[in-house]
């Protein structure tokens, strides 16, 4: 660290960079190429009903749902949890409620009532969207005071009579009694949750200029890094609650004027069907979608031939499935991209770009424009040159503005000269391609979503025959890697490996759920008291 930083080794975009619109709000930026009068070109389809909304009924509707979300009392900065499943709620209410000047924390609706309790304290929500059936779940939220909006419509009597408000009539607000927000760009537009590269999920401020910087570096200037037009139809099947797929994907159709088909979750072959009846263009897939499609016997029963682009992010992906599903779609481009809660879209490959560059299986794309990145030797902290593995290292104005009141967490990712530090180790090979090799940080990745071993451990200790834990990752061929718990068990007890399953399990949504206990005699630790995973992780 003691390195001049003059001498660092910097990698930057093949790209030129670009002049970026970041002193523009969310809402104005993203819809600042089409005009409200464009009630011809589709923006959302739910795929579930068919329903359409084009760029016209999307910027009124917003502004409607803005009005009524206003009406029930939030201001500027108040947070509003969307727990929804994928549909044209879920992007309407992010759209709304960014475009007043609050705040969206968007959580699995799947999540335990604990899990949901703890993100929305955590984060002073106010307001939660939801459907009727998690309401059950809102209880005791319901009366700390917190408001409950069911998508559902005034028909439903199960939200009626739980004292919610209906979605329906905040889309019948009347527009016109919004007061004109007013919106700095440094302000908090929304709180994802991420582990980051220690410890328990911390409630991630992203900015309106953070976010547009982002949407901008992919999609924007005379030769995009991400090619999206707007004869695109681009499928969503992926989480909508996980900023990739709200913040990155959809935003960047919606600033490109592309349509976005919405599935409520991934079932292949009606993914394959609504290709076919779409003609969908770029569809966006996370490592266990590309497993399923290259094991699928059915696939030539479908047209995909429309498809153009398929890109994966969210886990590591293993370069023979990629040359897999090249075979198997020999029309379309593939690439990865490469990307962190904190820091946006860290690479994209240049294989999307307007006049692409050629790229090689197995590479995360190459770092995005108007950006910075290094790779640092993990324990020297110097800058590595290329080919050399290290922590990777970005720099620029998408990042995370920081942790929510979490200052210490804060400074540990973000640097006193900016670099963020995802935890992640890779490398940049001659020809500027990025390949991610390991993971530095504890973060599970089960199918993509994110486990926090602290998350787990924290449960696991206060079971009262355990006397010491920790979770760590395991490879597997599926869900790429799934938690193992290694447990001290306290003197004398009886406990079982199905005991600590029952007890953990119940208590967290699915995929955080431990696979396999190991009962150990005690949990390796440094001098210092720090958990050596690499020990546990070495004896599975
Ligand atoms: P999240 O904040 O949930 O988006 O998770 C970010 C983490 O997922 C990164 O720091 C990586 O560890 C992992 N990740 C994301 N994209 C990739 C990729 N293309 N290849 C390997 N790991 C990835």
């Amino acid at each position: 660290t003691d390195q001049d930083p003059s001498q660092d080794f910097i990698f930057r975009s093949k790209l030129p960079d670009i002049s970026i619109p970041n002193h523009l709000p969310l809402t104005e930026y993203v819809f600042s190429g089409h005009r409200d009068g464009d009630s011809t070109t589709k923006c959302l389809i739910d795929g579930a009903t068919g329903r359409v909304f084009t760029y016209a009924d999307v910027q009124i509707t917003l502004r409607r749902i803005a009005a009524g979300i206003y009406g029930m009392g939030i201001r500027h900065g108040d947070t509003v949890m969307l727990l929804l499943p994928n549909s044209p709620e879920f992007a309407l209410s992010f759209l709304a409620v960014v475009h007043l000047g609050a705040v969206s924390t968007s959580a699995n609706p799947l999540f335990t009532q604990t899990e949901i309790a703890k993100q929305a304290k955590a984060s002073a929500v106010k307001m939660i969207i939801t459907k009727s059936c998690h309401v059950h779940k809102l209880t005791n939220l319901q009366q700390l005071g917190v408001v409950i909006v069911c998508v559902d419509d005034g028909n439903d009597v199960v939200s009626l009579a739980d004292g919610c408000v209906s979605f329906r009539e905040l889309t019948q607000a009347d527009e016109t009694k919004l007061p004109k927000p007013q919106i700095s760009p440094e302000d908090t537009v929304s709180i994802p949750y991420s582990s980051g590269t220690t410890g328990l999920p911390k409630g991630v401020m992203i900015t309106h200029k953070g976010l547009v910087t982002s949407i901008s570096q992919k999609v924007d200037g005379e030769n995009p890094n991400l090619n999206f037009t707007r004869d695109d139809v681009i499928i969503c099947f992926l989480p909508m609650f996980h900023t990739f797929t709200h913040s990155s994907l959809m935003l960047s159709a919606m600033r490109t004027g592309a349509a976005f088909l919405i599935l409520p979750r991934f079932e292949l072959n009606l993914v394959m069907e609504l290709i076919q009846r779409y003609k969908v263009t770029v569809v966006p897939v996370a490592p266990p979608v590309v497993l399923a499609f290259v094991k699928s016997l059915e696939t030539e029963k479908y047209d995909l031939s429309s498809v153009r682009m398929m890109l994966s992010g969210a886990a590591t992906l293993k370069k023979e499935l990629e040359d897999a599903v090249r075979l198997k779609l020999p029309n379309a481009i593939f690439g990865q991209s490469y990307g962190m809660t904190e820091a946006g879209t860290v690479a994209n490959s240049l294989a999307f770009a307007k006049s692409p560059f050629k790229t090689k299986s197995g590479s995360c794309g190459t770092v995005i424009r108007n950006a910075e990145m290094k790779v640092v030797d993990t324990i020297s902290g110097v800058s590595l040159p290329r080919n050399k593995p290290g922590e990777i290292c970005i720099r620029g104005d998408q990042l995370m503005k920081g942790y929510l009141n979490d200052p210490i967490a804060t400074v540990r990712t973000i640097d006193k000269d900016g670099w963020l530090h995802t935890g992640d180790i890779g490398f940049v090979d001659e020809d500027d391609e990025i390949f991610i090799v390991d993971r530095l940080k504890e973060l599970i990745k089960f199918k993509g979503y994110q486990v926090a071993p602290a998350e787990l451990e924290a449960l696991l200790i206060s079971h009262p025959c355990i006397k010491d834990a920790a979770v760590v990752a395991m490879k597997d061929e599926i869900a790429g890697e799934v938690p193992v718990a290694c447990v001290v068990k306290s003197e004398g007890s009886k406990l079982t490996e199905e005991d600590v399953k029952n007890y953990v399990n119940k208590q967290v949504v699915h995929y955080k759920r431990i696979k396999m206990v190991l009962f150990v005699k005690s949990i390796p630790k440094s001098a210092s008291g720090k958990l050596l995973r690499k020990v546990l992780r070495a004896k599975l």
